[in-house]
């Protein structure tokens, strides 16, 4: 490969992940083009990034406005009909277990901090030309072409790159459409959230501020077209209905979109100088709230990739093995455990009921266990 070529990265995808990766890759030396859509999303979401996430982040130079809008996460009570267990930061010593961000306010951060970088960015092309080859990889845009020595993927879980590689996906589809929304509560809910396993959905509560609440409501296609069409006294008093007077009264509800829930598992993490990263590389159940978190992980991963080897070449496949082989492990065990919770808990199976409840009922008596499970999550 020629010389100049060696420094030179290409990233795909204007999502959180591809905006922190530009900035990783950026930092550690390399000139690094990103193309994007000109699409912005008018929604905005709430995410629980890991205190692993956010630390990193901080390295990343994000202003401290971001850092001082997160709202921490310190307990989350889990419920399953009668039997609940909390999963507290106190048990593993740390501050919070997770920190609220709004996506908003994430993206905006992140895209102040490129454009103070001298990175160049280009609209994403009308139709896929990418040319992969062991030497090199180009994409053809509308005006010019760009070469580089890697090619970094990081336009979600509908890639359109990743229909130009040889990589084989797996999908798997929960059946189920999470409707997201806010709602206001006269209740001081401090930094508690809660998470109610259903039988034909689950229901997750995350503090926002003292009395706003961030909802992720995972439904089986029955129950998500009711809620679909009903107005939003139906849509509250079926909420209450599940939520009882926990929250007090309920206000504000803010308008709520809707997500269809599918995993999506790929064979390999890369193709010859083409690497995937974020929803790109896995995409899985929101009900751990890891989606995000494992991207950010995948950044973590390559940057560590980076600093512990000596490869001129990144694009060679010696150094995306070592990548591929530090990311199979987190990826692969959170796909199996959200896949695997969402199908226990989505069964209508008496024994099975009866199991997740003793379960629920065991894991508050066994300290030493929750503490591993908070651990894994906080990573
Ligand atoms: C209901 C739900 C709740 C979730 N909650 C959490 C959570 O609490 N914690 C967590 O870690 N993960 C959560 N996730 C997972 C998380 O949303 C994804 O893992 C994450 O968005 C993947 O980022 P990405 O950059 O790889 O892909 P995407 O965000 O899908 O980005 C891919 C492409 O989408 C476009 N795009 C993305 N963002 C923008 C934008 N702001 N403006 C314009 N275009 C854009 C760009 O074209 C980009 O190339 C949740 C997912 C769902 C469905």
């Amino acid at each position: 490969m020629e010389n100049k070529l060696l420094n030179k990265v290409i990233v795909y995808g204007g999502g959180v992940v591809g905006g922190l990766a530009s900035l990783c890759l950026k930092k550690n030396g390399f000139e690094v083009c990103q193309i994007k859509s000109d699409v912005r999303r008018t929604i905005d979401r709430a995410y629980a990034l890991s205190p692993g996430s956010v630390d990193w982040m901080r390295d990343m130079g994000l202003r401290d406005k971001l850092f001082n809008s997160l709202y921490p996460v310190e307990n989350i009570e889990i419920i399953r009909q009668d039997s609940k267990t909390i999963l507290s930061a106190d048990s593993v010593f740390q501050p919070a277990l997770a920190y609220m961000v709004s996506e908003k306010n994430l993206m905006k951060e992140i895209q102040i901090k490129l454009s103070s970088e001298d990175i160049k960015t280009f609209p994403e092309p009308k139709e896929i030309n990418l040319d992969n080859s062991t030497d090199e990889v180009q994409i053809k845009l509308e005006k010019e072409t760009l070469t580089a020595s890697l090619f970094v993927v990081c336009d979600g879980a509908n890639s359109k790159i990743k229909e130009h590689l040889d990589i084989r996906k797996k999908i798997k589809n929960f059946n189920q459409n999470a409707i997201v929304f806010n709602f206001e509560t006269s209740k001081n809910m401090q930094k508690n959230a809660k998470q109610y396993f259903l039988g034909d959905s689950i229901l997750a509560l995350l503090p926002i501020s003292p009395r706003t609440v961030s909802v992720v409501w995972s439904c089986d296609q029955d129950i998500f077209e009711k809620l679909n069409i009903a107005n939003d006294s139906e849509f509250i008093l079926k909420l209450k209905s599940i939520i009882g007077n926990d929250y007090s009264e309920i206000s504000n509800l803010s308008s709520k979109s809707n997500f269809p829930l599918t995993m999506v598992l790929n064979d390999k993490f890369f193709d010859k100088r083409v690497v995937l990263m974020g929803n790109a590389a896995h995409s899985i159940h929101p009900l751990a709230g890891q989606g995000l978190n494992l991207g950010i992980r995948d950044i973590i991963d390559f940057e560590k990739c980076l600093k512990n080897n000596r490869y001129k070449d990144i694009g060679l496949t010696g150094f995306l093995r070592r990548f591929e082989r530090s990311r199979r492990i987190d990826t692969f065990q959170f796909s199996k455990l959200t896949s695997g919770l969402h199908w226990a808990f989505s069964r209508n199976n008496k024994f099975i009921n009866e199991a997740l409840i003793k379960g629920i009922k065991l894991l508050e008596t066994k300290d030493n266990f929750k503490n591993f499970l908070i651990k894994k999550a906080i990573s």
